[in-house]
């Protein structure tokens, strides 16, 4: 009988299934609104280098190893992975807004620049992006966490990326002197000594899309690897370091985008060209009797040099 009362309207049956399927849509809608991503690169992988110089992509598979032999590749991977299963288990009602954590590579392979950026690009609304690396230096003598960023000669969004880039570098190094001390925040590094003053290639990539102009962006050397005290007391113990350190990562990202939400950035002017040419002027007047090693000691100051990214 039921059955049959049922059926004796199907009108409102088929009401009540469309109200389902758009509350369905709609509160998809909703959350897929408020959703931003989070792009986490771990630098380096695969076996070779990828792109090119001449199409400002190229990538190098490894740049720093440390004394038992662990490569960065393979250290960034892991970081990044515990980087994302640290947003992925922040719960609760504060967590806003509702951020979805990807990473440029989930294997051992070497994406170029261009690859790198395009996963950011295509992104659900892109909110920022950290390249997670390792550093080394003349064999061990440097130690501490240090951001590198796109300088105010090549970035709408300078001002933003030296906030973001401080604090993340401040909030990862706290976590990291839980094992390591010692270890220091540096100041955040400017690219605009890379690759004879174009800059990193990632930053490049990235400023081909326009919905990538607002979203703040680093690279993040961890900690210089090379060392015996950062090996036995970082790296074996990365089981427990790792987790700690991806934590106040996701953590200040989260934090980050609750005081600026995604898009809210504004953006700056480009230094003007008699800046910029004036700077070129002294760039090329520092670089010319030294060759570039000084130039780049001259930028950075010998104590502070680090492995510079791609
Ligand atoms: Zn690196």
């Amino acid at each position: 009988m039921d059955s049959v009362k049922r059926f004796r309207h199907p009108s409102l049956t088929i009401f009540l299934i469309g109200l389902l399927a758009f509350l369905t849509v709609f509160t998809n809608g909703i959350f897929a609104a408020g959703e931003v991503t989070v792009i986490i690169d771990p630098g380096h992988g695969g076996t070779n280098i990828t792109g090119t110089h001449l199409l400002k992509s190229n990538s190098s598979p490894n740049n720093a190893t440390s004394p038992s032999g662990l490569r960065e590749k393979d250290l960034t991977l892991e970081l990044s992975q515990e980087i994302q299963r640290a947003f992925e288990s922040e719960r609760g009602p504060n967590r806003a807004p509702k951020i979805r954590c990807i990473l440029t590579r989930t294997n051992d392979w070497n994406p170029d620049f261009a690859q790198r950026a395009k996963v950011a690009a295509d992104s659900l609304n892109p909110a920022a992006l950290v390249s997670i690396h390792f550093n080394t230096f003349r064999h061990g003598a440097a130690l501490g966490t240090v951001a590198l960023i796109h300088s105010r000669f090549f970035s709408l969004n300078h001002e933003d990326d030296l906030r973001f880039a401080d604090e993340l570098t401040a909030a990862t190094s706290a976590a990291v002197r839980n094992f390591l001390p010692r270890s220091p925040a540096m100041d955040s590094l400017n690219d605009y000594h890379i690759h004879d003053g174009t800059g990193a290639y990632l930053f490049y990539q990235m400023q081909r899309y326009p919905q990538l102009d607002k979203v703040p962006k680093c690279f993040l050397e961890i900690e210089f690897i090379d060392r015996k005290d950062v090996q036995g007391k970082l790296l074996d113990q990365r089981l427990v370091t790792f987790p700690v350190i991806a934590k106040a990562i996701a953590d200040y990202i989260s934090c980050y985008l609750q005081e600026y939400p995604q898009g809210s950035c504004v953006l700056s002017q480009l230094e003007d060209e008699s800046a910029d040419e004036k700077f070129m002027e002294e760039y090329k007047k520092a670089e010319s009797p030294f060759g570039n090693s000084a130039l780049i000691d001259w930028f950075l100051g010998a104590f502070r040099r680090p492995n510079l990214p791609d």
